[in-house]
This record gives structure tokens, sequence and C-alpha cells, in this order.
């Protein structure tokens, strides 16, 4: 069992934090919020003081955080780096830009440290019934030795690839969740409006071509899969604004990579016009209401 740092107890960090506690895991734990600390807290970790304390003294250090700046926040200003022992391995699973998951393995490697990008899909649910899947972007061997940490807090363990690819391959995924999902959108609005009933263009197009998992599993349109929640007044799920955050790194990484994505681009726009509209904290389902703002 290890020695693990935990920074950033949030709604998936917390119960990332108590999974590893619960797999036997000795954690120190840090986050800005004391209210976020307490709830791990009470399921067995050590608060740490700081950023430098909870990087000190462990084998692993893991953070979970909102955007890059956080991550490059922690490890280069904060002191992550500066004060952990030698040999200890990070493990960053928060969804950033490439460019600044790049930026925190070069000063990690500068340092002495080996480090893994490790972003992760299942939100909450699988966070909190350790189920995630991780994509890990690093040199194997570092790999290797997170993976039994890695195992505490989810299922899927995949290695992507070298440095920062673990990201690529996250927001791959997510924007084209985002352009499946206003697609979906799309057809159901345009079916029901030339008279065809959801229901059969439901059944229909989620065993024919045309189908895709958030189709079938979160369609937008309400009252055809009762457990999306499109059927469940748009209550997440995942949310709308973590979905614009996705697909924004995913622009900013195409534009990076020189590679044309206008599905992608189409779906940024519309999830931007949704946030706009007030509709951030309901879930990414929602976006059905950029095409039909009456949808019931
Ligand atoms: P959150 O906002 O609930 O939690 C982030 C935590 O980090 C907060 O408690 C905050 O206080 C803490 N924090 C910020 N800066 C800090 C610093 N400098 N030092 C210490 N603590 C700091 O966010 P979340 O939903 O837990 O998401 C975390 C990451 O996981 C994000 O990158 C997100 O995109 C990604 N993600 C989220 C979901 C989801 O469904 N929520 C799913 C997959 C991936």
């Amino acid at each position: 069992m290890a020695r693990i740092g935990f920074i950033g107890l949030g709604n998936m960090g917390g119960p990332m934090a108590r999974n590893l506690i619960n797999a036997g895991h000795t954690l120190k734990v840090y986050d800005l919020s004391e209210d976020a600390v307490s709830f791990v807290v009470q399921s067995g970790a050590r608060a740490a003081e700081s950023v430098k304390d909870a990087a000190s003294g462990v084998e692993f250090v893991v953070t979970m955080l909102p955007v890059g700046n956080n991550v490059r926040d922690v490890y280069m200003n904060d002191g992550a780096i500066a004060s952990a022992d030698p040999g200890t391995v990070m493990i960053d699973s928060s969804t950033i830009d490439v460019e600044s998951a790049q930026a925190a393995h070069a000063a990690a490697n500068e340092a002495g440290f080996t480090m893994l990008d490790a972003p992760v899909s299942g939100g909450v649910i699988g966070a909190d019934a350790a189920t995630l899947t991780f994509m890990c972007g690093g040199d194997l061997a570092s790999f290797e030795k997170a993976r039994p940490i890695l195992e505490g807090m989810g299922r899927n363990i995949v290695h992507c690839g070298g440095p920062g690819l673990g990201q690529v391959t996250k927001i791959c995924n997510n924007m084209l969740a985002g352009i499946n999902a206003l697609a979906a959108a799309e057809a159901m609005v345009m079916g029901e409006r030339l008279g065809v009933s959801r229901e059969t263009l439901y059944n229909v197009i989620s065993t024919s071509t045309g189908r895709s998992f958030l189709f079938e599993n979160s369609n937008p349109m309400p009252g055809v899969v009762p457990t999306s929640p499109s059927s469940n007044d748009f209550k997440p799920g995942f949310m709308a604004k973590l979905m614009l955050k996705d697909l924004r790194l995913s622009q900013a990484a195409a534009q990076a990579a020189g590679t044309s994505t206008p599905l992608g681009a189409a779906a940024t726009a519309a999830s931007q016009q949704l946030i706009e509209q007030g509709f951030g904290d309901d879930d990414t389902a929602s976006i059905i209401k950029v095409i039909d703002p009456k949808v019931k």
C-alpha cells in the first residue's frame, strides 16, 4: 500500500481520494476549500497544511484540479515539484490543455520526477463507484508503477502514449460526444417537426446507422429514454459548462495541430450559445434547447 498526496478534492477528487483510502492507501490531502478537505478527512485522510506539505513524504502525488493554470500553479509555483521526495510519481487526472500537460511533464522531468497525465471519463458517478476510465500519457515504466493506484479509483486503465497523449485521447472522445449530442438533437427535432413521433425516431435510429452511445443512452429529446437527463429535467449527468470547457480544449488542440474540425467547431459554438442562454449547470443533453428552445 502506498503513501499518496492528493490535491484537489472537489466533485471528482473527493470521492476518488476516498476510494484510495478504502483501497488501503495512506492519504495526505489538500484543497483550497476547508469543506472539501474535511469530507475526505472524515474518511481517514490526514489534512495537509499546504501543497508542499501534501507533496512531501509520499510516493505518489495525485492532482484533480479545474484547469491547466491550476496544475501549473500547484506543480511549479505552489511547490509540489520542489517539495516531493526523490522517486515520487506525479499523476495529474485533471482535464487540461495539452500544452499545460506537456509543460507539467517537462517541469517534473527536469526536477528528476516522472509524471503521467491521466484524465478520466465516467463523471461523478464513476468517481464515486471507482469505475473511472483513465487515459494515461507518459512513459510506460511510470504507467506500470501508477497502475495499482489508478486501479483503486477506476476500472479501465489505458496507456495512450507519451506525455500529453492521455489529454489528447480525452478531448478527442469528448469532442465526439459533444458532436454526437448536437447531431442527435438536430435529427430528433427535425424528424418530429416533419411528423414522425419521437418514439418511432428513437426506435428506428437506435437500431440503424445513425445511432451513437449518446443517441441511445442520453438522447436529448425528453421522454424517449427514461434514464436520460433530458427525461429528468436535464439534471446532470455531465454539465453543459464542462462540455464547453472540453470542446474549447479540443479546438485549441486542433488549432495547434493544424487539423480541421468543422463539426467540433459547430458543437463548440452551439455549446457556447447554450451556456449564454443560462443552461450551463444543466446536462449536456440540454443542447437540444439551442435547436428548439421550447422543447418539452
Ligand atoms: P471541482 O471544481 O468540483 O473541484 C476542483 C477542486 O480543486 C476544488 O475543490 C478547488 O477548491 C480545488 N482547487 C483549485 N485550485 C486549487 C489549488 N491551487 N490548490 C488546491 N486545491 C485547488 O471540479 P471537478 O468536477 O472535481 O473536476 C476536476 C477535473 O476533472 C476538471 O479538470 C474536470 O474537467 C475534470 N472532470 C470532471 C468531470 C465531472 O463530471 N465533474 C468528469 C470528468 C473530468
